[in-house]
């Protein structure tokens, strides 16, 4: 199971039930952090996402709105006596503007950060997993992510026992790609199919952008910024942000499962009415509430 907890839901600045941008993603007892605005170490508490699992941080872009939580974050883990490395992803470029968030109090950190400026293609890397930057379109550089789960084989049971496979044959075919069976040769792929891995997709601030469509192909979860409703997108294109039907839209030519949007303006008291804008494009759409658990 995938886990996404989103934890901030506002664009800019908060609202009273709105904290500033992130979204925090479980996958197998470890966390990835993508954006981390002001007050992201008490949305973790809230909702019940350990810090002492975050892995590594993925920076769309360094407006203050998504970045300055890092500077309270560090400091609670150092207190916590952290000891794993941590990994900061930000644009190329913008590096030393994250840094001096680290530094400039001198604080001690006792763990070791590790700052990586990052341009377009695979960043990260785990064993089941890995994640992709792609290029946005805002006023300053900024990044989209896409987290991949490795496709799996899985065995198709039926046909494995109508040929006889049982006990060590099934890692015997994994390890050779093909084993002999009553005198005929199997291969892996004639008794396995593919399940392919889960994709979700990050995507936050921007305008409309053909690469989203391109790395979401597929996906089975898009969170697309919404900063507007449609009868505001003149704002949201001099402003190089979002309206919610321009995400529907986007997760509509994607092929994607299912929308949630956020990093919704403090001016709308009911956002839910931004679904008025995606219901007749994209229906599977909801507006991320601050805690919203998604599983995957
Ligand atoms: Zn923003
Ligand atoms: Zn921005």
């Amino acid at each position: 199971m995938i886990k996404v907890t989103i934890l901030g839901t506002a664009g800019s600045s908060p609202a009273k039930d709105r904290g500033m941008p992130s979204v925090a993603l479980t996958y197998e007892g470890e966390t990835l952090l993508f954006d981390c605005g002001e007050g992201t170490q008490m949305q973790l508490l809230k909702f019940g996402v350990n810090p002492s699992k975050i892995k590594a941080i993925f920076l769309s872009h360094i407006h203050g709105d998504h970045v300055i939580g890092i500077a309270g974050l560090v400091r609670t883990m150092a207190l916590n006596s952290r000891q794993d490395d941590l990994k900061i992803f930000v644009p190329a470029g913008s590096e030393k503007a994250v840094k001096s968030l680290l530094s400039f109090d001198k604080a001690i950190i006792s763990y070791e950060i590790k700052v990586i400026g990052m341009t377009r293609g695979e960043i990260y890397k785990a064993k089941d997993y890995s994640i992709r930057a792609f290029s946005l379109e805002h006023t300053i550089p900024t990044y989209g992510f896409a987290f991949k789960e490795k496709d799996k084989k899985r065995f198709i049971i039926e046909k494995c026992k109508k040929l006889g496979m049982k006990g060590v044959m099934f890692s015997e075919i994994q390890q050779k790609g093909s084993i002999i069976i009553n005198g005929k040769k199997v291969s892996i792929d004639s008794v396995t199919t593919v399940n392919p891995g889960r994709k979700i997709v990050y995507v936050t601030d921007t305008r409309p952008a053909r690469q989203t469509v391109t790395n979401a192909k597929n996906a089975d979860l898009i969170i697309h910024e919404a900063s507007y409703m449609d009868s505001e997108r003149n704002l949201a294109s001099s402003r190089k942000h979002s309206t919610a039907k321009e995400a529907a839209q986007i997760a509509k030519k994607a092929g994607a499962r299912k929308l949630v949007l956020t990093h919704i303006s403090a001016r709308y008291k009911d956002p839910q009415a931004l679904l008025n804008d995606t219901k007749q494009i994209f229906p599977n759409t909801i507006v991320a509430k601050d805690g919203y658990h998604i599983f995957i």
